[in-house]
């Protein structure tokens, strides 16, 4: 189902490709010496008389037996014509070992039991081609330098929020917001920030999926009118992933029977699980849109966490004036970065 494949969790799909490579190159190198052995004479009475002289002497070593130096010896005499014979094959004595493609992790994706950087680049990779809702490359809120833009009256309220996500992004689970609710005008960095927490979480290894709530309505719509025993299969997803981020709310058209109740079952799924919003919509909307019930969730004092962010000024059109002044030095990508949220990374 193509579909589904548009949503699934770049963490597990970078899990996967990581152990296909593994077993490639296992399998590579596992033929490369059944074929060395089967088809070449030479090595096959090396490699075979090497093997024994190696376990006797082993063997001989166990047991205490005085012999046991001279038959580690002899062994060690063969293993070097079977290692010259190897150099002159174009070979050296770790051909059998497999030949991963990285060379840290040997490409498990783990390193000390955290992630390889192998493992992060592949899951932004993958997270570039799920998730189009980004608009920002900064993965981490120490490099935030947009409180320029921000009028001065309103930087707590953004520093405190960026500080409250830093933090989240790592104790998500334990905390008691089960739901993160941001508002405010359109162009006052919502996105951003959640394009920034996003980036942090799958950095750190996290499984996280973030959609607009067009694409949720979507969803919704095609799960509605998919036969009843393949709805959960296509809303799974967005059901049980450990974050779910849905972008601007209520932008989504309204369809009967489903933006509402499916978006009232997802909230149902996901009780225990962390959810994201933004949106421009007011209470009044929220409730006219989704009901009372709904409202009602978004602001439950103890498992939700509102921040409503204030800046007056349209951070979008400020950052892409700001960013006129290096054109120079900008890509394509920085464009689109500088248009769409109110940050840069450089200071
Ligand atoms: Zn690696």
């Amino acid at each position: 189902m193509v579909y589904y494949d548009r949503f699934r969790l770049p963490k597990s799909v970078a899990m996967r490709v990581l152990s296909q490579r593994r077993s490639i190159a296992e399998m590579n190198a596992e033929t490369r010496h059944r074929n060395l052995f089967n088809n070449d004479a030479t090595f096959k009475a090396l490699f075979s008389e090497w093997f024994l002289l190696s376990m006797e002497a082993s063997r001989q070593q166990v047991e205490g037996l005085p012999t046991a130096k001279k038959a580690r010896k002899d062994a060690d005499v063969v293993f070097s014509k079977y290692k010259e014979y190897l150099q002159s094959i174009g070979l050296d004595e770790n051909y059998r070992a497999p030949a991963y493609l990285c060379k840290i992790c040997n490409d498990t994706g783990y390193l000390n039991g955290k992630f390889c950087a192998c493992f992060k680049k592949l899951v932004r990779e993958i997270a570039s081609n799920v998730t189009t809702e980004l608009v920002t490359d900064i993965r981490s809120f120490d490099k935030i330098t947009a409180h320029r833009t921000v009028n001065p009256k309103d930087l707590p309220t953004y520093k405190k929020f960026y500080a409250f996500l830093d933090d989240f992004s790592t104790n998500y689970s334990s905390s008691p917001y089960k739901i993160v609710f941001t508002t405010g005008k359109p162009g006052s960095g919502k996105t951003f920030a959640l394009s920034v927490f996003y980036n942090k979480v799958l950095d750190d290894g996290g499984e996280i999926l973030m959609l607009s709530a067009i694409k949720l309505n979507e969803l919704f719509l095609r799960a509605h009118t998919a036969p009843l025993d393949s709805r959960y299969e296509i809303l799974e997803l967005v059901y049980t992933c450990d974050i779910l981020i849905i972008d601007d709310l209520g932008i989504e058209p309204i369809y009967n029977n489903v933006t509402a109740p499916y978006l009232r079952s997802l909230l149902d799924q996901r009780d225990t699980l962390t959810t994201l919003f933004s949106t421009n919509l007011s209470n009044e909307e929220i409730t006219d849109r989704y009901g009372t019930s709904i409202l009602s969730r978004f602001y439950n004092k103890v498992r939700s966490k509102v921040v409503e962010l204030t800046s007056n000024t349209d951070l979008r059109i400020k950052s892409a004036a700001d960013a006129t002044l290096v054109e120079k030095t900008k890509t394509a990508k920085l464009e689109k970065l500088a248009k769409d949220n109110q940050g840069d990374e450089t200071h």
